[in-house]
């Protein structure tokens, strides 16, 4: 059937040594590492984790310039470990969920937190302060046959050189099989959906002009303006 309108344009990240992973969905993990939940006033026990989800086309290629979103005068960096699924499935097993995973890469949630806190205590979706344009730089997908899979490694973040979040993806409260195994009883997960894993404590402002770079250790480094 003939399309009345143009289709959108596909959303893709690059992959280290060639190619491009297409990406279907975005979902985020909210409060995954003990640190950063006690900082946003809570108590890090080991609750179920929880998701929420942004577009796909927020993302933001790597060495990309991120304009500074209307609607917030406090937007807040969270670095976070990206796994990319390359193979679906619904209710995962934790002990094949690694097998469902195409690769990492470094990714930045960027959050208008006033808004996400006005939302929250309203008790009011939160899209409009995570879902935003932009709001997912992503740098290329390492596969994983190349960087193995992920239960620790330093993964930190620069601002302008100086070090705001440090920390090491062993803290995650929820596994990155975990998260795929519970995230996967929601959602049937599909190939190209990205998982933003949670960010380690550290989360601050960035203004227009600031220089973010974001590591984990054995992915492309993450580099980011904010315009
Ligand atoms: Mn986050």
């Amino acid at each position: 059937m003939d399309l009345v309108i143009a289709s959108p344009k596909p959303v893709t990240v690059p992959v280290q040594g060639g190619g491009a992973f297409p990406v279907r969905r975005i979902y985020c993990v909210g409060r995954n590492y003990a640190a950063h939940a006690r900082e946003m006033g809570f108590d890090p026990d080991r609750e179920p984790p929880f998701f929420f989800a942004k577009p796909a086309d927020a993302i933001v290629a790597n060495h990309g310039v991120m304009a500074y979103p209307a609607h917030t005068k406090n937007l807040h960096h969270e670095i976070e470990l990206v796994v990319a699924i390359g193979t679906g499935g619904a209710a995962i097993p934790v002990e094949t969920a690694l097998t469902h995973v195409y690769g990492y890469a470094v990714g930045l949630d960027m959050t208008r937190r006033d808004l996400q806190l006005a939302l929250r205590d309203k008790g009011r979706p939160w899209d409009m302060a995570k879902g935003f344009d932009q709001s997912a730089p992503c740098a290329a997908i390492t596969p994983a046959a190349k960087s193995g899979h992920y239960t620790k490694g330093a993964i930190w973040l620069k601002v302008n050189g100086e070090v705001r979040q440090s920390s090491d993806i062993a803290a995650l409260i929820w596994s990155v099989a975990e998260t795929i195994s519970v995230l996967s009883g929601y959602c049937r997960l599909e190939p190209g959906d990205l998982i933003y894993t949670g960010t380690p404590d550290g989360v601050a402002a960035v203004v227009p002009g600031d220089v973010l770079e974001g590591h984990v250790d054995g992915l492309e480094p993450l580099h980011c303006r904010i315009g």
